[in-house]
């Protein structure tokens, strides 16, 4: 592995809680880690970066993803859907047209996506299954983002029961036998899933839904067999209020208590979205330490609402950054998603205000949470909730982080440069992304990635995919 020296950092956002900044001015990396950092001299075998000007975050984990709906973005039908009517008109719709050369396809688009963004680990939730697959999603999944350097956890999806969703093929929509599921959690945990600390590879277990995927008994058996495989567990729950009114009506019971009877609560559980709960469930959520993935920009674009990640946080929940499918999110990058969640918690909170004729205490939600609040969830929550040594820039951490050069006039004239990636938007450039101790981006360029080729093969996909879903 490459030894590498960052010299001249001036701006360091660490993801840690206690110390949010460092003021080191070089970073060592040797064997995948963070070794050192202070007033460092270079070694004769290290390869040196210049951070001069540069901002320098922890590598982002992104905890929530469906790689494959890279080429369902802004999909007319679903356009302007809640999440019932988009899900069936667009992620459902278009399922069965993916072949193999497609769905590779829209796995690097959404990878290299994330990777511009200074993204360094990718949980994606993948539930593109039917009976008798004639493709192996999880192995090209794998595969792909090996080729780009990335870390990867794929949280198996599937459903056992049928939703009454639509689709072009009809064969796309039937559900698995459950031991067929088990069978291959069990095949990709002995395949792929590494247990130690700074892993490449890890598998969980994620039926599609907790409420609409399973029946209950296998609910609680999926529980069971992913804690004997020692994974973790990762489910969608209360995107919508549809989640609130299926539980009453199937379980007599709210979305969470539903999950709690049937053993998906835990500190080995995260959830993704948590938009609409009830307070019982956020007390219940912190109590048991589990996760949330907060996906702030799909909840935005379909209108399901916006979570309270500031009471989540209170009550004891990790907290993390997912970008969601980008069917239901357009700009599926963790730069955009976490200046989304920064100002979209502050807005939260200023739609509470009242005046203080009518009882209110507060003018707006400016304090709500800070840009560091916001790398941290984005960084080391994602990595708490995986269970992996990265997210943070301290020695004992991997080696991931982004070096981004504000070189656009959107960052010029910043009193901080240091939140700049997060406070202005867009896309900062990389001078350089490293994970696990190589340099994976350089100058803003992925060696292993001809952008323009990447752009005419998706177009010609998205045509296909419209083909074929009629
Ligand atoms: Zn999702």
């Amino acid at each position: 592995m490459t030894a590498i020296l960052i010299k001249n950092c001036s701006s360091i956002i660490t993801g840690d809680a206690k110390q949010p900044r460092s003021d080191a001015a070089a970073i060592r990396i040797r064997g995948g880690l963070i070794v050192e950092m202070g007033d460092l001299l270079p070694q004769p075998d290290e390869t040196q970066i210049d951070a001069r000007d540069c901002v320098i975050y922890p590598g982002w984990v992104n905890t929530h993803h469906h790689l494959f709906q890279s080429l369902l973005k802004g999909e007319p039908q679903g356009l302007n859907l809640s999440l019932g009517g988009w899900l069936a008109a667009t992620p459902y719709r278009f399922r069965g047209a993916f072949d193999e050369h497609i769905f590779r396809l829209a796995a690097r688009i959404g990878l290299v996506e994330l990777v511009r963004s200074g993204c360094t680990t990718i949980a994606d939730h993948h539930y593109l299954y039917w009976p008798d697959m004639p493709f192996d999603g999880a192995a090209i999944l794998f595969d792909e983002a090996e080729k780009l350097g990335v870390r990867f956890v794929l949280c198996r999806g599937g459903a056992t029961q049928s939703r009454g969703l639509e689709s072009t093929t009809a064969r796309a929509l039937q559900p698995e036998s459950f031991d067929a599921i088990m069978c291959d959690v069990e095949r990709l945990v002995m395949q792929y899933h590494q247990r130690d600390p700074f892993a490449l590879r890890r598998v969980a277990m994620a039926p599609t839904t907790t409420l609409h995927s399973t029946t209950p008994q296998e609910l609680r058996e999926s529980a069971r067999l992913a804690r004997q495989l020692g994974i973790r567990l990762h489910s969608h729950l209360s995107e919508t209020v549809d989640y609130l009114d299926a539980a009453k009506a199937k379980f007599g019971m709210s979305p969470l208590q539903f999950c709690a009877e049937h053993d998906w609560i835990g500190s080995d559980v995260w959830f993704a979205h948590l938009v609409k709960l009830l307070p019982e469930e956020i007390q219940l959520l912190g109590a048991a330490g589990s996760g949330i993935a907060h996906c702030p920009q799909s909840n935005a674009r379909l209108g399901s609402g916006i979570a309270d990640v500031v009471a989540l946080q209170h009550a004891g929940v990790k907290i993390s950054i997912g970008v969601d499918g980008a069917a239901s999110n357009e700009a599926a990058d963790m730069q955009s998603e976490a200046h989304a969640a920064w100002q979209l918690q502050r807005v939260r909170k200023g739609m509470l205000a009242q005046p203080r004729y009518k009882g209110g205490t507060f003018e707006g939600g400016g304090d709500a949470v800070t840009v560091e609040e916001i790398i941290r969830w984005g960084t080391a929550g994602g990595a708490q909730i995986l269970d992996i040594k990265t997210g943070v820039i301290a020695p004992g951490y991997a080696a991931d982080m982004a070096i981004y050069r504000l070189d656009d006039p959107r960052y010029f004239g910043l009193h901080d440069s240091a939140i700049g990636p997060v406070a202005c938007g867009g896309r900062a450039s990389l001078k350089a992304l490293i994970c696990n101790g190589a340099i994976i981006v350089e100058e803003d360029a992925i060696p292993s990635v001809d952008l323009a080729e990447l752009a005419h093969a998706a177009n010609q996909a998205v045509r296909t995919l419209q083909q074929r879903a009629g």
